[in-house]
């Protein structure tokens, strides 16, 4: 699948859209986006190709600055809407986009269901947001940036290959990004960044790039990117510079 995820001082919804226009190669069984809204996750959806999310998204304005969007191939869970990409916890304010493949994800999900837990989808992505919702709190007690520490805690329970992006309504400058054995590469503007699955994406936007390594977390804010293995070192990263034939 395609994922890619905008933070600045831009409106994130257009870049987002046009983000997926050059990812959607990468899948068309449903695309989806998310942004913070007035302190809301604000989550559109749509089975099928990305002209169907566009055609839900006419006429909607939308001037949210941070977000993150999907188009899915799908490999758990039926070609639906209600297994599109994004997915939230209960309380709706987390939003998890997810390429990839999580194979422990029936445990967790028994586990979770045996906490309480609803699910609404059949894929095996929407643990993790749930997953992240009880981490959270836990997070919130202890750690410096609460969301990267919950993020970076459950991805150390997940196996398989993945990549995942993460927002939060109560951490509304903030995008967290995991990756595990599937393709992400952060994009670094001036006073806004970018990630995707693949540079095609971030090309209109920037040619300073960094990819992320297996085992590696980035926490992207409007000013500035900082780049954490799972284990929770930082890590000193620069990006380079994409090598783009005229
Ligand atoms: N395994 C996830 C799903 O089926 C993600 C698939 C993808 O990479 O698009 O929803």
């Amino acid at each position: 699948c395609g994922i890619v995820g905008y933070i600045g001082t831009q409106e994130a919804s257009g870049i987002l859209l046009e983000g997926l226009r050059k990812l959607e190669y990468r899948g068309y069984d449903s695309a989806g986006i998310a942004t913070i809204l007035e302190g809301e996750i604000h989550c559109v959806r749509a089975k099928g190709k990305l002209h169907n999310l566009e055609e839900k998204l006419a006429g909607e304005t939308n001037p949210a600055r941070t977000g993150i969007a999907h188009t899915r191939w799908a490999t758990h869970g039926k070609p639906e809407e209600y297994n599109a990409h994004p997915h939230m916890d209960m309380q709706q304010r987390i939003a998890v986009i997810q390429n990839g493949i999580i194979e422990n994800y029936r445990e967790l999900r028994e586990e979770l269901k045996a906490r309480g837990c609803e699910f609404r989808s059949e894929t095996d992505t929407e643990v993790v947001p749930h997953l992240i919702a009880e981490e959270l709190s836990k997070a919130e007690k202890s750690a410096e940036f609460p969301l990267l520490e919950a993020v970076r805690s459950v991805v150390n329970k997940l196996q398989g290959a993945f990549a995942i992006a993460v927002i939060c309504a109560d951490y509304p400058d903030e995008i967290i990004v995991a990756r595990q054995q599937a393709p992400v590469v952060l994009g670094f503007g001036q006073g806004e960044f970018y990630c995707a699955s693949d540079t095609p994406a971030l090309i209109p936007y920037t040619r300073a790039v960094l990819n992320l390594e297996n085992g590696e977390l980035a926490r992207m804010t409007p000013i500035g990117v900082e780049i954490y293995s799972f284990e929770g070192q930082r890590l000193k990263k620069k990006p380079r510079t994409l090598d783009v034939n005229p």
